[in-house]
């Protein structure tokens, strides 16, 4: 999966508690996996259960790495871009299982979500500097559509129906990796923790007894915060242009792809999503980010599990409904607009 530099956000305590047993306290770790920081706090009663519980969320984050990394050529994820043009690659199922709800997200967000978006992806590298011409975008495109994936339920094989294609994980793994990890960490009977993988989070519990405030950064300034958000149970997915970039005559060639054009989606400088599980953040960030606020809030706001934010290039932060604050309506005025607008940020 990809890389992670400065992360889009941070947790901050609203107040630290105080702590009730001799020896339990807040833990935290921090390991490189994924391609990104993976971070884990967790409130423990006992040190050794709290460090064995950290073991098991990084363990299996490398678990779920070496699963589906379209980095490392021996992966199950690899093989599935090797093979699958000329035949059905069998995978197992929770391989399986994640690429066919990958298949669910492209079609509730008409194609905006789409994992095929790797066949043009790969020509890009932002480390590099390389981007592809028009000709090799025109030439790559037409094997981007989720639909060309063959998924046999009863095999659980993959095929691919396009010469070309190639699928990526990247928009979801992370996510799903750390509802995975906030998993294990309930089965050990932790109760309050975040964990975090590149841009996803989730937050178990709360802050003994407070939210957390969670701050989403200013694109331009990792130091500077553009809104802070009070949370707890519930996961965050941030998708920003400057977290895997490069410019280039004034462009910004980065690391989300709109996959009806193969070039970087630029309606929005961030896109942050609110929802109980970090799946559902991950796979949304990219099709908020893809759709731009308009289109996006249509389909946000009609679920009600969903919250969006989004940072806009004129500076003006966007809410989905379920985050605007309650403004008093004068008698008679007509319902406020679908969108919430806040003052823009300042560049
Ligand atoms: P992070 O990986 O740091 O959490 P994001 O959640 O914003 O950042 O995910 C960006 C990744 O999503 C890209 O690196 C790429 O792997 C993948 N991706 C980019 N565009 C799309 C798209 N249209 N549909 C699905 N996945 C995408
Ligand atoms: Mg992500």
């Amino acid at each position: 999966m990809n890389s992670g530099n400065a992360r889009l956000w941070s947790l901050v305590a609203l107040a630290s508690a105080a702590p009730h047993l001799a020896e339990a306290a807040w833990m935290q770790r921090t390991e490189a996996i994924m391609g990104t920081r993976v971070y884990v706090q967790l409130w423990a009663d006992d040190p050794g259960k709290g460090n064995a519980a950290m073991d098991a969320v990084m363990a299996d984050m490398r678990r779920i790495d070496a699963l589906m990394s379209h980095y490392k050529p021996a992966s199950p994820l690899s093989q599935i871009n090797a093979h699958a043009n000329s035949g059905p690659v069998q995978v197992d199922k929770e391989l399986f299982d994640l690429i066919k709800l990958s298949t669910h997200y492209s079609q509730i967000t008409e194609g905006a979500f789409d994992i095929t978006y790797a066949s043009v992806g790969y020509l890009y590298d932002y480390r590099r500097h390389i981007h592809p011409t028009e000709e090799q975008i025109r030439k790559a495109l037409p094997a981007v559509n989720w639909r060309n994936m063959l998924l046999d339920e009863g095999h659980h094989t993959v095929r691919f129906e396009h010469p070309g294609m190639r699928i990526d994980l990247g928009g979801i793994g992370k996510g799903y990796a750390v509802d995975h990890g906030v998993a294990i960490l309930k089965a050990r009977g932790i109760r309050h923790a975040v964990v975090t993988a590149g841009g996803d989070s989730r937050i178990l519990g709360d802050h003994m007894g407070r939210p957390w405030l969670v701050a989403i950064r200013h694109p331009d300034d990792p130091r500077k915060v553009v809104t802070r958000i009070p949370l707890s149970d519930t996961a965050m997915s941030t998708s920003g242009d400057y977290e895997r970039y490069f410019d280039e005559n004034g462009v910004r060639y980065h690391h989300i792809i709109d996959p009806r054009t193969g070039h970087s989606a630029g309606k929005v400088r961030s896109a942050t999503i609110l929802a109980p599980t970090a799946t559902q953040t991950d796979g949304m960030s990219k099709t908020a980010f893809v759709l731009g606020p308009e289109k996006a809030l249509e389909i946000i706001n009609r679920m009600p599990e969903y919250d969006a934010v989004f940072v806009c290039p004129d500076g003006r932060v966007l809410y989905s409904n379920g985050l605007r604050p309650p403004l008093p309506r004068p008698a008679g005025a007509p319902p406020a607009a679908a969108t919430a607008t806040s003052p823009r940020v300042p560049p």
